[in-house]
């Protein structure tokens, strides 16, 4: 199928090659009467077809979707999606005991501009290209097709994921079914996903598996969840046989989800206790050596390069005042999300703040992001979650 026409400059086609799936709007030389959203064929300077992608305003211009002429229709995302179910079900996520996983991963899925999440039958997508907005429709109806009734509803949440200047006016909504249950089950623990006003898509998908290996440090343990949101740490370290698990998030919001969570998983427990208050102002305030673990995961501190800098110190700052604190043979799970902060940078600041607190500091495990969470080989910009496991004499 051959869309509206995008022609790079000479030699701008290389990445490409390499099928890396954006072109930036410095690499074309000229394209038809090419409108936001719409999809379009690209080809390099010398008049060869390199694929068909989604067309939109700024800095990356073209999201490519298919390295060759496939259309793309109703069968190619139902085809795409299925391949997603069918690696989601490889990974045993799919499960009576697990049913809140990552569908698409956006690139990491070959569907950029795409995020998917599954709560139970409810389907959240976010869209984060105009393409992916006006295929909404379509989408939604390949995400009913799946085997097994998987999807029953699915709720289109895209109003602070698009690019606000392109003017779609999104609303976020059910496109197809109805609110039915918020409750979605995670190896066993239950949560209430609040995806009609909490963040992103309503719950962290992506600390599954490190939660799993925090529940296995717990046994006995005096345990600080910081930035705790709807609670997922703390329900695992309860799980884990904790001693006491604290939870704190500077959002009201935040700590009841995770009070109601703790409710529904542990009733009647006396292990728990959480506090609305700010992360620095708690560390700054709390005793030495009242926890023997402490899970540092704070959202994203640089959204762009530009916030590198300032967000190593925050990272540098945050650490010191758990090593600081930590009691002698803690552990410290520290996290950072900022894809803008790779593995070495995230490192480094962990490592000055060990330094700086004068601990004897060993690392346990490092941690990343999980399976439905995949990184597309040719686009390394999908890696984002970085964790430490810590042992602190
Ligand atoms: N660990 C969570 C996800 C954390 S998201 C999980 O497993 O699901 C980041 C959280 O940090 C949000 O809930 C946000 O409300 C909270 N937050 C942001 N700034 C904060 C601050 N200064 N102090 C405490 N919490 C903060």
């Amino acid at each position: 199928m051959v869309y509206k026409r995008v022609i790079l400059r000479r030699g701008k086609e290389e990445s490409l090659k390499r099928f890396h799936p954006w072109v930036f709007s410095g690499a074309i030389e000229r394209m038809d009467d090419v409108e936001e959203g719409d999809l379009v064929s690209v080809y390099s300077h010398e008049g060869e077809h390199i694929g068909n992608g989604h067309y939109q305003i700024g800095s990356i211009a073209v999201r490519i979707l298919a390295f060759d002429d496939s259309e793309i229709d109703a069968a190619f995302f139902e085809q795409r999606l299925l391949a997603a179910y069918k690696m989601r079900q490889a990974l045993g996520l799919i499960r009576e005991d697990n049913n809140a996983f990552r569908l698409v991963h956006g690139e990491g899925d070959f569907l950029p501009g795409l995020v998917i999440d599954i709560y139970g039958h409810t389907a959240v997508m976010q869209a984060h290209s105009p393409g992916m907005h006006f295929a909404r429709n379509l989408i939604a109806d390949a995400l009913t097709r799946l085997p097994d009734g998987l999807v029953k509803n699915v709720y289109y949440k895209s109003e602070t994921t698009l690019p606000y200047k392109a003017h779609l006016d999104p609303q976020n909504a059910y496109i197809v079914g109805e609110y039915d249950q918020d409750v979605a089950m995670e190896n066993g623990l239950q949560f209430h996903v609040d995806w009609l006003k909490g963040q992103k898509t309503g719950f962290f998908v992506d600390q599954r598996e490190n939660r799993s290996l925090l529940e296995h440090y717990a046994q006995g343990r005096r345990v600080l969840n910081m930035f705790c949101y709807t609670g997922g740490f703390s329900f695992y370290a309860l799980r884990g046989g904790a001693q006491l698990v604290h939870s704190v998030d500077s959002s009201a919001k935040a700590i009841s989800l995770t009070d109601a969570n703790v409710a529904l998983n542990f009733p009647e427990c006396d292990r728990h206790e959480s506090f609305a208050v700010d992360a620095f102002k708690y560390l700054a305030e709390m005793e030495k050596d009242a926890y023997d673990l402490i899970i540092l995961d704070p959202p994203a501190f640089a959204k762009h390069k530009t916030a590198l800098k300032n967000a190593l110190i925050g990272y540098r700052k945050l650490n010191v005042k758990a090593f600081e604190k930590i009691a002698s043979g803690g552990i410290l799970f520290t996290f950072s999300c900022s894809q803008a902060v790779n593995k070495e940078q995230f490192r480094l600041a962990v490592f000055s703040a060990a330094a700086i607190a004068r601990r004897k500091v060993r690392i346990l495990h490092q941690l990343t992001q999980p399976a439905d969470h995949p990184i597309n080989i040719y686009h390394p910009e999908g890696e984002y979650l970085k964790g430490l496991v810590l042992y602190v004499e």
